[in-house]
């Protein structure tokens, strides 16, 4: 059957694309698209038309910033109303990072925006980009999907709910706490419970502005000390990786006076899991109710990679510290459930 949708596919780098050079593996645009012509099913009745755009330069998803994330949100927001789905193609080592960017800065969106890469280049005999790149084409052309996702390996999940998890293995994503949207077995089955339903809003983006936020784990023995000197009134906003339900070690008391300090500063303090599955639950330990008394606010079941985009997202917005506190706590864009 004819499929008479438009989707725009936006280029941005990573292993889909590259081919071997004399230096190693590196993204070339002219060879890629080359190799896309090449492939009879992307052109076939079935798909839908598909433009493509190149981000330039054309990344190692490693080094991508807010000024990629704001680029390829322009792209979309300028094409919004052309095209009826997108897909990013990007590299495997950050795209839960920029699905969940993109998953705040497009606000009231309807239109699915699926990112896609691969492990092993196009250019090679044995690849999982061909599969990746037809499957999301299809996801975006569906009407089932009103929100921004990612396809890896049969599985579609929640752009802001997925974590790279495998170095190596053809699926190489998870969502620990939310299911799959759908999976692409022998057809595209889609879940429709899980799904958002459609925005009614008028669609805008917001970009995001380079604030300086971090990210601490804790460790057993960690020596909270060191990290004085990073708790300034210039950090902004810090994802604390506790331990299981929200605990961090109590030794010397010597966190909690740091936390308090950079609260009274005007940081936003997000407490998360290291456990990839399951809820932070402030108050469950007493290691855990010291650190609420202090001023820190829970990230529920967010993952790291949700909660720094969410953090970029709301200080790029004029809000009061108590506000983006009162959002980091609310579920956005079905990034958390809120226990
Ligand atoms: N380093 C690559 C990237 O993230 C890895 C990949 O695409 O799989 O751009």
């Amino acid at each position: 059957m004819m499929n008479n949708k438009k989707v725009l596919v936006i280029y941005t780098g990573g292993t889909i694309g590259m081919v071997n050079t004399p230096l190693g593996y590196a993204p070339q645009k002219e060879a890629f698209h080359a190799l896309l012509e090449a492939i009879p099913e992307l052109h076939a009745a079935e798909m839908p038309r598909w433009d493509i755009v190149d981000m330039d330069p054309l990344l190692d998803s490693s080094n991508i910033t807010v000024v990629e994330w704001n680029a390829i949100g322009a792209v979309i927001a300028e094409r919004y109303d052309a095209y009826d789905g997108f897909v990013v193609l990007h590299g495997t080592d950050t795209m839960a990072y920029t699905a969940s960017a993109l998953s705040f800065m497009l606000r009231n969106n309807r239109k699915p925006v699926v990112l896609t890469g691969s492990q092993i280049p196009l250019c090679e005999i044995r690849n999982d980009a061909r599969d990746n790149i037809i499957t999301a084409l299809l996801i975006a052309a569906s009407d089932q999907v009103h929100e921004v996702c990612l396809y890896f390996g049969g599985k579609l999940l929640r752009g802001n709910r997925s974590v790279k998890y495998s170095a190596d293995d053809l699926i190489a994503f998870e969502s620990p706490n939310y299911p799959p949207l759908a999976e692409a077995g022998i057809a595209i089955r889609f879940n429709a419970a899980a799904l958002l339903p459609p925005c009614r809003g008028r669609f805008a983006i917001q970009p995001l502005k380079n604030v300086p936020i971090g990210v601490i784990k804790v460790f057993p023995g960690i020596q909270f000390e060191l990290f004085d000197s990073i708790m300034t009134e210039r950090l902004r906003g810090i994802v604390i990786e506790t331990f299981g339900a929200g605990n961090i070690p109590a030794h010397a008391n010597a966190l909690l006076p740091i936390i308090r300090k950079a609260s009274d500063n005007g940081t936003v303090i997000i407490v998360c899991s290291q456990c990839p599955h399951g809820t932070v639950s402030l108050g469950a330990y007493e290691t855990s109710s010291a650190l609420r008394d202090a001023g820190a606010v829970s990230g529920f079941d967010i993952t790291t990679e949700a909660a720094v985009a969410k953090l970029y997202y709301l200080f790029s917005r004029k809000l009061s510290g108590d506000d983006i506190r009162a959002r980091m706590e609310k579920s956005l864009r079905g990034e958390m459930t809120v226990g």
